[in-house]
């Protein structure tokens, strides 16, 4: 643990903080983001920035960014959902600015030594705050929102797309789709590789929340213990369908328009495709396989 911490020189010929990269959190709810106010003894002290800190061995710079903004501003990891993120690479050195939404409302404080003040601002006034160098380039490319990208598989169809003997044991096949969709979850997605109708504004890699609609048999996997509590794992969900796998795809996609996120619909299945409304976007079974790592 913090085998990370440590002083460092980028191929810029720049001193940053932490051996292997750093990382902060920037949680954003409508209009409003939580900042840092460093305490003067720190490096840069005196201005506003994110919570955040140097990566550690062990850890992927959304589980850094996570751990030290509980460290500093006490804001749990189970508080936020991570949609996304960009790099800022120096060569032998990069920082990486993870974005984040409440889960639950959120009260951030002051834990440590190294801030004097933490706390919501509003969107408008940041522009106007004393930043922190890293940070004021990264907020112009950050002001404007995002909506956080939703997967909402149609599992059956899914994994119907494929010949693989999942009928000899179809709870089986989902809970290896699951397991592959856990792992999407960790590396997430290049924008690049995002549909046409989903917007991701500077961000370079999307975090992806996964709602995996599950039917008859393969129901079972809904019962499974949790997975591992690391942050990906709460990225992954799994619905029984109550009535139908089609009508309990088209609810999850409208909830998640109604809570302001992109709903992007994973099936193949033609009369689900044509009762999905013009604003929602449709892919199919073999854009998701394409991006899976393998299982
Ligand atoms: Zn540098």
């Amino acid at each position: 643990m913090g085998d990370g911490n440590g002083w460092t020189i980028c191929a810029f010929g720049h001193r940053h903080w932490g051996r292997l990269g750093a990382a902060g959190l920037l949680v954003k709810d409508g209009g409003q983001v939580i900042l840092q106010h460093r305490a003067d003894w720190t490096h840069e002290g005196g201005t506003w920035a994110l919570p955040g800190g140097a990566r550690d061995s062990h850890e992927d710079c959304v589980a850094a960014a996570l751990r030290e903004a509980e460290e500093e501003a006490a804001i749990s990891p189970a508080a936020v959902v991570p949609y996304g993120y960009v790099v800022d690479d120096h060569g032998s050195w990069s920082y990486t600015t993870v974005l984040a939404r409440p889960r639950n409302p959120i009260q951030p404080r002051v834990v440590n030594a190294e801030s004097q003040d933490v706390r919501w601002w509003a969107a408008g006034d940041v522009d106007r705050l004393p930043k922190h160098p890293g940070f004021a380039t990264a907020w112009v490319a950050l002001r404007d929102d995002v909506a956080p990208v939703m997967l909402v598989i149609d599992a059956a169809n899914v994994i119907g797309s494929r010949a693989d003997g999942w009928w000899r044991d179809r709870a089986g096949a989902t809970r290896r789709l699951l397991g592959r969709l856990r792992s999407l979850a960790v590396a997430g997605i290049p924008a690049s590789e995002l549909p046409e109708g989903i917007t991701v504004g500077a961000l370079t890699t999307l975090l992806l929340r996964i709602t995996v609609v599950v039917e008859g048999s393969a129901a079972a996997v809904v019962t499974d213990p949790p997975a591992a509590s690391c942050w990906a794992a709460r990225q992954v969900t799994t619905v029984a369908a109550t009535r139908d796998g089609d009508t309990e795809v088209l609810q999850q996609a409208k909830h998640a328009q109604a809570v302001g996120e992109q709903p992007v619909v994973v099936t193949a299945d033609r009369a689900l495709r044509s009762s999905l409304a013009r604003d929602e976007v449709v892919v199919g079974p073999s854009w998701l396989y394409r991006l899976l790592p393998r299982g």
